[in-house]
């Protein structure tokens, strides 16, 4: 091997030491959310678990940051089915966000439905952003002082607008406010139009389409139209970092306009960027990108229910920003290995060859873990593996059962921490959650209660003797998984002449009446000795 010299930053490092040259402090890290629906775990991606680990990075170099996440309270329903009902979506079409009601009925309002699930969520993942509506926002005096530039400047803005805009230019007299209608709270373009300004009293003239009235409304109710308002934002929290979804930064995008209206007329500085890629979900083998108003969604409060919410600020973490990720609930178990191999990697277990590899898996771990991992590496019950456990303990609250079975497929060491027993029972009660609601077929197992007929016929005089053998064999000594897979094909083989893939569906067959099940000598260890011994020998 040649003696390469490797140099490895990840990207948050890189971002982190940037802002610290730019020497701007506080340090404003800021990310924003439409709560236009379900809070999915591809938009926690770019706005809430990256930005978290650079905030979190800055403060661990001794700077004072403020992480901001701005809820855009003020903006125009846009959900449809199958996230809400057809008339539903018709009828709170354009209407402000904030004044729509819970599509359930079971909360105060829209914006809290989806924002209850969300917050208790975050807990589990350590990140902890101050949150800020848009609607507070426009009651603040920095705003109102924005917005007042801003209607100053009005024709040059409407130039400088103009130069993103293709062929949909904004005519002269444009006014770039989205006032509300007092009568049905709309405050979408489509519907309000703003005629007149009045900065003495703050208010709006407005004719409403929706609704067909004509009158005055309180302009903090309202809202800048939205290049005007994002920029706005950056220049009210005094923002030195904002990443984004790809979707604004294509060039002539919505980032590069704001960018130019910052600096060419509202007199700041943008901040510095990151965009996103999306990140997709695998819906029956086809790809489609998540969104919150359609409905396609993980729900970001669903990820802790499956698995450790460090797996995914892992992913999001080891993949570069502008890598396009598929996300399949069913392949949870490929991520937490991925994960579990980072750990190892990182506690100097097992390395991967490829330094730059390994020195990548091992910062992204520490930064998943806001950079300050557990002291010593936990006991990692592989997620299958804890899947098949887990169906096979009925009863998931009795930590010592757990163990017990636990411990006769894989060495869990008696002097095991608290914390780390605590470890493996969660995961185990994850892969549990998961198995009922998101796992295919192969994973599931449902232990028959007594050999089928139909495969009593199916079994030949030879394997019917082979499982009895491998009865004896389990009576005769303790087996490790490996050993006791190895004793499987020598039984196959050597005694009992059939071939080693027969004899494992010969075993499926009588614990599950089917051909294919978990892995085999870990599962037949986790059960009770004398019930696997009475099974086998039942056809001898
Ligand atoms: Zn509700
Ligand atoms: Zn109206």
């Amino acid at each position: 091997m040649t003696n390469r010299k490797v140099y490895y930053k990840h990207w948050i490092d890189e971002e982190a030491d940037i802002l610290v040259r730019l020497n701007h402090p506080p340090y404003v890290v800021n990310t924003g959310m439409a709560i236009s629906g379900l809070i999915h775990i591809g938009k926690c991606r770019s706005d809430l678990l990256c930005p978290g680990a650079l905030a979190i990075r800055l403060e661990n170099l001794g700077k004072n940051v403020k992480h901001y996440l701005t809820l855009y309270t003020q903006d125009p329903f846009k959900a449809k089915p199958p996230l809400v009902k057809s008339d539903f979506a018709e009828e709170y079409r354009g209407v402000r966000i904030l004044d729509v009601p819970c599509p359930e009925g079971c909360c105060e309002s829209w914006v809290e439905h989806f924002l209850n699930p969300f917050r208790s969520a975050l807990s589990h993942f350590e990140i902890h952003p101050l949150m800020i509506a848009t609607t507070e926002m426009y009651r603040m005096p920095k705003m109102k002082k924005m917005i007042r530039v801003i209607m100053e400047k009005q024709e040059e803005i409407r130039r400088i607008a103009n130069r993103f805009r293709g062929e949909a230019k904004k005519p002269p007299g444009w006014i770039p406010f989205n006032p509300l209608c007092n009568k049905c709270h709309a405050i979408s373009p489509e519907f309000t139009e703003a005629l007149s300004i009045n900065l003495e009293n703050w208010t709006v003239e407005y004719q409403c389409k929706k609704c067909e009235d004509h009158g005055v409304s309180n302009m903090e109710m309202g809202k800048l139209d939205w290049r005007l308002e994002w920029a706005a934002i950056w220049h009210v929290l005094d923002v030195d970092f904002e990443p984004f979804g790809k979707d604004h930064a294509m060039a002539g995008g919505s980032r590069e306009s704001c960018s130019a209206l910052a600096k060419e007329t509202l007199g700041f500085e943008p901040p510095r960027g990151q965009p996103f890629e999306f990140v997709a979900m695998l819906i029956d083998g086809k790809s489609i990108e998540m969104t919150s108003s359609g409905g396609v969604s993980f729900d970001f409060d669903e990820w802790p229910k499956v698995a450790e919410p460090e797996v995914l600020k892992y992913w999001y973490l080891i993949m570069k920003p502008m890598k396009h990720l598929e996300f399949n609930p069913a392949r949870i178990p490929y991520l937490v290995n991925e994960y579990d191999r980072a750990e190892t990697a990182y506690f100097g277990i097992e390395e991967p060859q490829d330094l730059q590899i390994a020195l990548a898996m091992k910062r992204s771990y520490e930064l998943a873990h806001n950079e300050t991992p557990p002291k010593e590496v936990p006991i990692q019950v592989p997620y299958d593996h804890a899947a098949m456990v887990s169906q096979i303990i009925s009863v998931l609250s009795d930590r010592k059962a757990v163990l017990k079975v636990l411990r006769r497929t894989m060495p869990i060491p008696t002097e095991a921490s608290e914390e780390n027993i605590k470890y493996v029972l969660e995961r185990i009660r994850r892969a549990y959650y998961w198995t009922t609601k998101y796992a295919p077929a192969r994973y599931r197992i449902s232990i028959l209660p007594e050999i089928s007929k139909d495969v009593k016929q199916q079994l030949r005089e030879r394997e019917k003797e082979a499982l009895g053998l491998f009865a004896d064999a389990l009576e005769a000594r303790k087996w490790t998984p490996v050993d006791l897979k190895a004793e499987i094909y020598r039984i196959a083989r050597e005694v009992a002449k059939i071939s080693p893939k027969r004899f494992f569906q010969v075993i499926y067959l009588v614990f599950f009446g089917q051909k294919s099940g978990p892995q085999i000598a870990p599962f037949i260890l986790s059960l009770d000795d004398e019930f696997v011994v009475e099974r086998l020998r039942e056809l001898r």
